[in-house]
This record gives structure tokens, sequence and C-alpha cells, in this order.
């Protein structure tokens, strides 16, 4: 059996959770198994009652008033405690920051591998190899794993909610936690909240992020302009935050926002794995770039050499003219 943990975003399936119910529907067709979705903790009826729109065998649910609100002891003993019932094959997660806080435990209490931020899989018959970056991501790596479960997180984008098969749970279940006051040693503050800001850059189809290739903040109204021409919102690598060009809520990457618009378009980005993460996941990629060996062009499906100075006031003028 292999198990689905959903993590909640704010009374909605974290993103990462969907793209692993599509890894978890994937690996139960791949290794001829059943599939259980676990719901956990904070808004686990919201969770729930999405979650049953979803193919699966079954429908778990964790629930207990000291998980309502998340901290990595709670939940690494209520995960533990599902695993040691039910024992899946394969855990599978999203890789956010919540996975990175408490899985690391349950890998440590139940001595159970954890592959962490997976970028890919290739089911090699039944033994799947799984693929990760290391070195910066300067190189990837296979990883295949020996002993008979695995914790395993994947990178956004590592596989596309668009592929989730609907239909429903096969059955429901309610997981008995067994939760005392004196489990919980640590508390969480509240989740960071960049939606305070009004700009849900997660819910934009159309974005135009700007780099440190726009070279100074003096040029930040010629690329607002293309992004009003197009209707889109503005986001940004992290360098043009940390020098006050933006606020810190138009950031995208792995400490900042991650993004699935319908189109991301690439004003002076380099293509650093740290923006990378956010924005990977992005139906369509257009950068532009002076550099012809800018690593962004590896993930791009569209790509402009040349100098966005110079491009972007004459695309904006053509789309203007063109309405
Ligand atoms: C722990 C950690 C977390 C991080 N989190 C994030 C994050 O969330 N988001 C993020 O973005 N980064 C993050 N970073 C930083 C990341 O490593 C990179 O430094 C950053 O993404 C680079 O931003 P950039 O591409 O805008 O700048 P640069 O890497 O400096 O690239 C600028 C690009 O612009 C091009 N260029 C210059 N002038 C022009 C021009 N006139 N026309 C066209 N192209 C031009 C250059 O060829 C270059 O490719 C993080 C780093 C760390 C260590």
């Amino acid at each position: 059996m292999v198990l689905v943990v959903l993590e909640n975003q704010r009374g909605n399936i974290h993103p990462f959770s969907l793209e692993a119910v599509a890894a978890g529907q994937k690996f139960a067709q791949e290794l001829n198994c059943e599939l259980s979705i676990l719901c956990i903790g904070e808004k686990v009826d919201e969770l729930r009652t999405q979650a049953q729109n979803f193919k699966s065998n079954k429908l778990i649910t964790a629930q207990n008033s000291l998980i309502d609100m998340y901290s990595a002891d709670g939940y690494s003993k209520v995960l533990s405690d599902v695993i040691s019932s039910m024992a899946p094959k394969y855990v599978l997660m999203g890789h956010s920051y919540m996975v990175r806080d408490f899985v690391p435990r349950v890998s440590a209490k139940l001595s159970i591998p954890f592959v962490s931020d997976i970028i890919s899989v290739d089911f090699n018959n039944g033994s799947p190899l799984f693929s990760k970056q290391v070195f910066n991501a300067k190189l990837a790596t296979n990883i295949e794993v020996s002993s008979n479960q695995a914790l395993l997180s994947f990178q956004s984008a590592a596989f596309s909610s668009d592929d989730i098969q609907e239909g429903g749970p096969d059955s429901e279940e309610v997981f008995d936690v067994q939760l005392t006051e004196q489990d919980i040693r640590t508390q969480s503050e509240p989740e960071f909240q960049e939606s305070a800001s009004g700009v849900d850059l997660t819910a934009a189809e159309l974005i135009v992020s700007v780099g440190r290739g726009v070279e100074s903040e003096d040029n930040l109204p010629t690329m607002q302009s293309l992004a009003d021409a197009m209707g889109a919102e503005v986001a940004s690598s992290r360098p043009v935050v940390d020098m006050g060009w933006l606020p810190p809520y138009r950031q995208v990457g792995s400490s900042g926002q991650v993004v699935s618009p319908k189109l991301y378009f690439s004003l002076g980005i380099s293509g650093a794995i740290q923006h990378v993460v956010g924005m990977k996941g992005s139906k369509n990629i257009l950068a532009i770039n002076k550099d012809e060996d800018a690593p962004i062009f590896e993930i791009a499906d569209y790509a402009v050499i040349g100098d966005l100075l110079e491009i972007v006031p004459k695309l904006t003028e053509e789309i203007n003219n063109s309405k």
C-alpha cells in the first residue's frame, strides 16, 4: 500500500500535496498496490471533503484537538502511529516546509529512510529509482531504497496535479489518534501569510517576473508597464526583494512563493535552483536573458537571448497597439 499525506494550506489542500496525490495514483498503478490518503491535523474536515473527489482505495482521517494547530511533535507522533498501524510501503508527501520540519522525526522514530526533495521517479519494473539533485543542484543522482518501507517527498512539479484521477475513495476510516498534552513539547507560531498583502501570486494566471538583470529600480516601471499590458502580476527573484525594490510577497522561490501560472515571463533571471523550484510548475515559461548559457533556458519553453531593457518597451508597445 502507498500512503499520501495531505497538508492544509489556509483551508485548501496544499498544491504540493495535490501533486503527491497524482504521484500516489501513479505509484499504485505502477506497483499494482492500494492507495490510501491521509488527512491529518489542521482543517482536517476541509481536507477530507476535497480529498473525497480523488480516486483512492481508502481515505483516512486523523483528527484530535491537540493537532488542530501544527506542531512537529504532534504530527510526527500521529504519522508514526498511522505508519506503524497500516504498514505502507511508501509514504508520499510534497516537499513543503512542514514536511521538512516533522518528517525527519518520523524517519528517526521508526528507522525508515526519508528520501527527500525527489525530482523524478523511474518505476524500473517495480523497483523505483528516485532522482534528486545534489551539490547545490549541479548534479542529479539516483537513489534505490533497499528497506521495506520509505518516506518520500517530492519537489514541486515532479508530478502534476492535472493528472489526478477523480472518482472518490472506495472506503473511509477514522484513525484512532492517541495523543496527550505531554506529547506536544513545542508550539509553532501561526503560519506566515503572504496573502495579507492582497496579492496572491499562487492564483495568478500570468506573471511577469523580474530578476537582477533589470539592473536598477528605475527600470521597474517599464517592467510594470509590460505586466499591465498583459494583465499580469509582477513577481521577482530574491535579489530584487533583498535590494528593497519590490516587497517580499512578490518573491518566487524556495524562500518565497510557489507559483504555477499559465505563463511565467522571466526577465533577467539566471535560473538558480532556489528560484526555479518556485516556478518550474508553470505551464509555459518565456525567458529573456542576455546570456545564452543562463540556466533558465534549460527549463524555458521560449528563449529570447537579448537585452530586456531594449526588448520589453518594444514588446509592451506592440501588445498595446494590438488591443
Ligand atoms: C537559502 C537560499 C534561499 C534562496 N531563496 C530564493 C528564492 O526564494 N527566490 C530566488 O529567486 N532566489 C533565492 N535564492 C537566491 C538564488 O540562489 C539566486 O541568487 C537568485 O535567484 C538569483 O537571482 P537573479 O536570477 O535575479 O540574479 P542573477 O543570478 O544575478 O541573474 C541575473 C541574470 O540577468 C541577466 N541579465 C543581466 N542584465 C540583463 C539584461 N539587460 N537583459 C537580459 N538579461 C540580463 C544575467 O545574464 C543573469 O542571468 C536563495 C538562496 C539561498 C542560499
